[in-house]
């Protein structure tokens, strides 16, 4: 199906895999890149290679003009483009191919994929989305093309998780022909050369902002703060913006009065799953760093990648970036096709990506928390495979793992993502979007009922594999129904149930990506020469076993006693138990050496 478009019956819902199992051809990999793609893909990595790796040293001195240069240079590739219509001078792609994009352009420093998604994403996406078509024809073409950079100025010193709390006002003037904006933003990426910005502000006392295009014009009442001192991202600009009466025409206003909210979260879900792809070229590059210097430094007469302990971490970091890899880019493709069904039955780019991206908003913020805590990790075990190097700011590790901390704060924090997915898989059951509540029903019956003695066939690929999967899925519902019966709305005051539930949720999700994955390239390509995948997908999954155990575990404890406790715990497990427990050392010897034999990342 790689590059055909499903109906919506066979089209899976957000949140429906929890429910629902798919099929391996029903998936999109990286391997089903087209052509275009690929040629995009090479494109953006030889830009990367020749552009932005060599001045690595650069972006760590706080360049913030080579920032501003490479992003004109890539707006002059088309890069910036990649989301936006041809009719506004865009290169109008799909949202695999904007994926990829924010994909590749992210390996080698923190502060380019940050400047790019600001710029991109939620500096250029909110007008291409929510713009009258004036507005769109003002803007949008000189921000995809570079000649403007956008920013967006949401956050405030008093609202940041709490955005829709901001203090920043709008008043109308008196013969209505214009807003008056004044506030103070805060962490604003792009501040510091950005010609345009959306920026949320509230009229009188409505109960949400609204939001605004707003020119950056030093004679408007626009002043910045000095550049933010930060951990990472250093040649990414970061700069409070000051408006002190700010003149901005009534025609400026996003949307309608009071939609700034909606805007604002609808941004963040799409900034979400590309922030998510934005992790995964730091996590290869750190991966294939670490191969590489693994095979060359020999300490005891050995090269240190045959050390099991080095094995086994290269392994692992191999294993996260290629189950992130795999749900990113399953859930793009999924987004992509709810968007052609949706244009296909007549709407308008902007309401077919809205309502795209809106759908699969729970595995945005799966996929924001996943590659970014994964991201993280990686570089931590690439500094300790480079060891004393590892640590000097003369080799990438030392900033790769700074420039990943600040992946788990922006776009909304990991612990406000976490709630949002539960919390959003929750309401999408109340709607009966998703029917969780028939499946919750039927573990419970499974649960009081006598376990099958039938002993399974776990002869085909993946076999026993996949019958985890569904189990692991057992265990949410079992566990995340019970409380939804026993606290009701009450559920989003018990923030720890919620941070276990969504760890259950985001293990599912990338275990079954990434088995999914390998079992199509074991289809298409042959078994045998996937053996490593396969190897990678059997890893991340008895990773995930573990997790969903412990997470379920504390959740049940929490909220259940005596019998029902007993029960449940008896249920889990059932539910987390192998028939054949999985040989860890051998799968990630199996990863490890086809890794240090190729001397690359080579998934
Ligand atoms: C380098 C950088 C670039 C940025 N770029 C931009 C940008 O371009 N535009 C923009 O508008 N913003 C930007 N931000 C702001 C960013 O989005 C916010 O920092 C982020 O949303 C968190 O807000 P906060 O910093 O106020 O933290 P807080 O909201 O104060 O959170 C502090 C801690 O409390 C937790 N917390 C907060 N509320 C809850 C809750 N209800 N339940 C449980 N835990 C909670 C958080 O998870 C976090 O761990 C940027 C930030 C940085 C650091």
């Amino acid at each position: 199906m790689s590059n055909t478009t499903l109906n919506s019956k066979e089209l899976l819902r957000g949140g429906q895999f929890l429910v629902k199992e798919t099929n391996c051809e029903d998936v999109f990999t990286p391997e089903d890149f087209n052509d275009e793609q690929i040629m995009m893909r090479e494109s953006v990595k030889e830009f990367v290679e020749r552009e932005i790796w060599p001045n690595k040293e650069e972006f760590e001195k706080k360049n913030y003009k080579l920032t501003e240069e490479i992003m004109r240079k890539a707006g002059e590739l088309g890069f910036l483009g990649v989301a936006v219509p041809e009719e506004y001078d865009g290169l109008g792609m799909g949202f695999v191919s904007t994926m990829l994009v924010c994909d590749y352009i992210s390996g080698a420093t923190g502060s380019i994929a940050t400047a790019f998604g600001a710029h991109t994403g939620i500096g250029t996406m909110p007008i291409t989305l929510y713009g009258t078509e004036e507005q769109k024809k003002k803007y949008v073409p000189k921000l995809a093309t570079g000649e403007w950079f956008g920013a967006y100025a949401l956050t405030e010193p008093g609202a940041g998780s709490d955005a829709n709390s901001g203090k920043t006002k709008a008043v109308l003037s008196e013969d209505g022909k214009h807003y008056s904006i004044s506030g103070q933003k805060m962490w604003i990426s792009n501040a510091g050369f950005a010609n345009v910005f959306i920026v949320f502000a509230r009229i009188e006392d409505d109960k949400n902002i609204t939001g605004f295009i707003v020119e950056n014009d030093p004679e408007n009442g626009i002043t910045f703060g000095e550049e933010e001192k930060k951990l990472g991202i250093h040649s990414s600009s970061t700069r409070q913006v000051f408006f002190n009466d700010t003149k901005v025409p009534v025609e400026n206003m996003l949307s309608e009065r009071g939609n700034g909210f909606k805007i604002a979260m609808n941004a963040l879900n799409i900034g979400r799953i590309k922030l998510a792809a934005a992790s995964l070229d730091a996590q290869r590059r750190v991966t294939d760093l670490s191969v590489k210097y693994a095979n060359d430094r020999v300490q005891f007469n050995t090269p240190i990648a045959k050390f099991g302990a080095i094995k086994s971490k290269l392994a692992e970091m191999a294993t996260s970036a290629y189950a992130g890899e795999a749900a990113s880019y399953r859930a793009a493709k999924n987004i992509e096709d709810r968007i052609n069904i949706r244009l296909e039955s007549g709407s308008s780019h902007a309401e077919a990506e809205l309502k795209g991206v809106e759908e699969y908003a729970i595995e945005c913020s799966i996929l924001k928390v996943a590659c970014s805590e994964d991201v993280q990790n990686c570089s931590d075990e690439g500094i300790q495979i480079f060891g004393g190097m590892g640590f000097s700011a003369d080799t990438p590790m030392e900033s790769a793992w700074r420039d990943a901390r600040i992946a788990r704060i922006y776009e909304g924090t990991n612990e406000i993502n976490r709630m949002l997915a539960v919390g959003m898989l929750v309401k999408k059951a109340m709607k009966g979007h998703v029917d969780l509540l028939g499946p919750a029903t039927a573990v419970g019956d499974e649960l009081t009922g006598i376990p099958s003695m039938d002993k399974p066939d776990y002869s085909e690929l993946f076999a026993e594999e996949k019958e985890m999967i569904g189990k692991l899925k057992k265990v949410f519902l079992m566990t995340a129904g019970s409380a939804v019966q026993k606290f009701g709305p009450d559920l989003e005051e018990h923030q720890q149930l919620l941070m276990a539930s969504a760890d259950i949720l985001i293990e599912i999700y990338l275990a079954e990506s990434a088995i999914l994955r390998a079992e199509k390239n074991a289809k298409r390509y042959g078994e045998d020469t996937q053996k490593e995948q396969i190897a990678m997908a059997k890893l991340y999954l008895y990773h995930a076993v573990d997790t969903v155990n412990q997470k379920a575990k504390e959740g049940i404890v929490s909220f259940a006693e005596g019998d029902e406790q007993r029960m449940m715990l008896m249920g889990l497990k059932r539910f987390t138990k192998y028939q054949n427990q999985p040989n860890v050392v051998q799968l990630r010897n199996t990863i490890a050496e086809k890794l240090t034999s190729e001397n690359k990342y080579c998934f």
